[in-house]
C-alpha cells in the first residue's frame, strides 16, 4: 500500500494540496489543529476557513492576473475554486463566496474522499520521523510551537513573523523623463552596475507638502492581537515623517551622492529611490517606504511623488502578523526545504499573499509531492503560467537585497517574463490603455497553453 502523505494544516493551502494528492491516488492525512488550538483570527472549526474578506477578487482572466490564476486553477481541478464556483454570491466582476457554505463545501469534499483522512490536532514541532513526505500549509499564524521547530531548522533569520511591505512598482509606468537610474556616489555593486535604482527628485515645496500628507493620511489600525513591534530599520515611512521633518531627508530620502541627468545643475531637496524587485527588471520596489496607510491613501499621496504619477502598483506596502519563510533561499523549485527535503511548504508561509495565491501554491505542492511519491516526478509549472510565475517568486525570482527583502506578493503580471505586444491593427493607433490590455491577453494565452502542455493536455489546432 502506498505510504501517506501528511499534510499540516487544513486552510486554504492545505486543503487544496490534500485533494490534489487524493485526486493523483495517493492516500493523504490531513492535520488540522482547529477547534482544540485555535488561532487569533479563525472563528470556526471548517475547513479552508475564510478569516476576513470573502472575495477571491476579480474573476476575469483577460486582463486580470488573479483572473487567470482562477483560471489555471479550475484547469487543474482545483477544489478551491469548484467550492468558490459553487457558492458564489453577486460581486460584478469579482468571485466571492459564502464562506460558511464554501468552507462546508470544501470540508464535506475532502472527509468523502476515499483517500483523505482527516485528523484534529496540532502538529506541536517537527514531523515524526517516519513520515517520509509532508507538506506543511499552516498559514501566517503557524502555531508558536511548530514555528520553533522550524526555525531550528532553518536558523534566525530565514523565518519572519512580521511582514514590513514597500509598495512595488512596474517598470513600465514609471516616468523616465523625470525619474533617473544611478547609484548613490555611483557605487558599482557587486553586479558591476553603478545605476542600480531608479531616482525620483523632489523640491523642497514638494517635500514639504509629502511629508504632511503622510502626516494626515488615514492609516489602518493593527488588530488587538497583532501587536506588531516596530523595529528600527522598518519603521513605516509615516512614522518616521512624524518623527520630525526632517528624518525621512536623512533617512530613506536623502537625497545625497545623486546628480538629476535631467536637470544636473540643481540638486533636489529629497529624493525617493526605487530597487529592481524581480530578476526579470520588470518590478521596482520603493526602498524603506513600508507603510500602514490605507490603499488608497498610499495610491493618491506616492503619485505626488515625481516620475510616479502614473505609477501602476503591483503590490501597496503593508505591516501584519505574518509567519512566512525566506524561500527564495530555503526552498528548491520543488517547494522541498534544502535543509531536510522530506518537508514542502505552501500557501502564505512561502511567501504568497491571499486566499487564491495560498491555495495555488498548495495545488502545486499537492501535485509535486504526489508526482514524487508515485515515483514519477514532475518539474513545477513553467514560469510563462500564473501558477509557475508564483513559484518563481517564491524560489528564485525575487533578487535578494540582504535581510527582510523578501516579501510576501500576490500574483501581478510583473512576475510573468515579458512578452512582445501583439502588432496593433493596421491604421488604427490603439490607446496606451487598449495596448496595455492586448499584452495581457497575450500572456494570458500564452500560459493556458503552456498550462496545457504542463498537464499533458493535447494541443488543439486552431481554428480554420
Ligand atoms: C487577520 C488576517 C486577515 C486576512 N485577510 C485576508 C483577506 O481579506 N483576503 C485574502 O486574500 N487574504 C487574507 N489574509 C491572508 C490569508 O490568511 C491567507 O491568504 C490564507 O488564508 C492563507 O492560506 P494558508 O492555507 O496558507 O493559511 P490558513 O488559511 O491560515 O490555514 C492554515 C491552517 O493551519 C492550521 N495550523 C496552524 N498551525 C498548525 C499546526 N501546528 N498544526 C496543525 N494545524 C495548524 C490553522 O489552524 C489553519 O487552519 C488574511 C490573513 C490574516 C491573518
Amino acid at each position: 500500500m502506498t505510504k501517506p502523505i501528511h499534510v499540516i494544516g487544513g486552510g486554504l493551502a492545505g486543503s487544496e494540496a490534500a485533494w490534489q494528492t487524493a485526486e493523483a491516488g495517493v492516500p493523504v492525512v490531513l492535520h488540522e489543529m482547529r477547534p482544540l488550538v485555535g488561532t487569533d483570527a479563525h472563528q470556526t472549526d471548517g475547513l479552508a476557513e475564510l478569516v476576513c474578506s470573502n472575495s477571491f477578487r476579480s474573476d476575469d482572466a483577460e486582463t486580470n492576473a488573479v483572473g487567470l490564476l482562477h483560471a489555471e486553477m479550475r484547469r487543474c481541478g482545483s477544489l478551491i475554486m469548484a467550492s468558490g464556483d459553487a457558492n458564489q454570491v453577486p460581486a460584478g466582476g469579482a468571485l466571492a463566496v459564502d464562506r460558511d457554505g464554501f468552507s462546508a463545501a470544501v470540508t464535506a469534499r475532502l472527509k468523502a474522499h476515499a483517500n483523505v483522512s482527516i485528523a484534529r490536532g496540532e502538529v506541536a514541532g517537527l514531523p515524526a520521523a517516519d513520515w517520509d513526505s509532508v507538506i506543511v500549509a499552516t498559514g501566517p499564524l503557524t502555531s508558536p510551537a511548530l514555528s520553533q521547530a522550524i526555525l531550528g531548522l532553518t536558523g534566525e533569520g530565514a523565518l519572519s513573523f512580521f511582514d514590513a511591505i514597500a509598495p512595488i512598482v512596474h517598470l513600465d509606468s514609471i516616468d523616465m523623463s523625470v525619474a533617473w537610474r544611478q547609484s548613490r556616489y555611483d557605487k558599482v555593486g557587486p553586479g558591476g552596475d553603478a545605476n542600480a535604482y531608479i531616482n525620483c527628485p523632489m523640491d523642497r515645496a514638494q517635500y514639504e507638502a509629502f511629508v504632511d500628507a503622510l502626516i494626515a493620511g488615514e492609516k489602518s489600525e493593527f488588530r488587538e492581537w497583532e501587536n506588531v513591534p516596530y523595529f528600527d530599520g522598518c519603521l513605516p515611512i509615516e512614522v518616521m515623517a512624524e518623527r520630525g521633518r526632517e528624518t525621512l531627508r536623512h533617512g530613506p530620502m536623502k537625497p545625497f551622492g545623486l546628480t538629476n541627468e535631467h536637470d544636473p545643475q540643481v540638486k533636489a531637496y529629497a529624493v525617493v529611490q526605487l530597487r529592481q524587485d524581480n530578476a526579470l527588471g520588470t518590478l521596482w520596489n520603493m526602498v524603506g517606504f513600508q507603510t500602514k496607510l490605507k490603499h488608497g491613501a498610499q495610491t493618491e499621496i506616492f503619485r505626488t511623488i515625481p516620475g510616479l504619477e502614473g505609477a501602476v502598483f503591483a503590490r501597496l506596502g503593508g505591516l501584519h502578523r505574518n509567519t512566512f519563510l525566506n524561500s527564495p533561499r530555503l526552498l528548491d523549485r520543488q517547494l522541498r526545504l534544502k535543509a531536510d527535503p522530506r518537508l514542502r511548504f505552501a500557501g502564505q508561509v512561502t511567501g504568497v499573499e491571499g486566499y487564491v495565491e495560498s491555495a495555488a501554491v498548495g495545488l502545486i505542492a499537492g501535485r509535486l509531492a504526489a508526482a514524487e511519491r508515485l515515483g514519477r516526478p514532475i518539474a513545477a509549472p513553467p514560469p510563462t503560467t500564473a501558477l509557475g510565475a508564483l513559484v518563481g517568486h517564491i524560489t528564485g525570482g525575487h533578487l535578494d537585497a540582504g535581510a527582510g527583502s523578501f516579501q510576501p506578493m500576490n500574483i501581478n503580471y510583473g512576475l510573468f517574463p515579458p512578452i512582445v505586444a501583439p502588432p496593433r491593427p493596421e491604421g488604427k493607433r490603439a490607446a496606451r490603455k487598449d495596448a496595455g490590455r492586448a499584452k495581457k491577453r497575450a500572456i494570458g494565452q500564452r500560459a493556458l497553453a503552456d498550462l496545457g502542455a504542463w498537464l499533458g493536455e493535447p494541443v488543439l489546432e486552431a481554428a480554420e
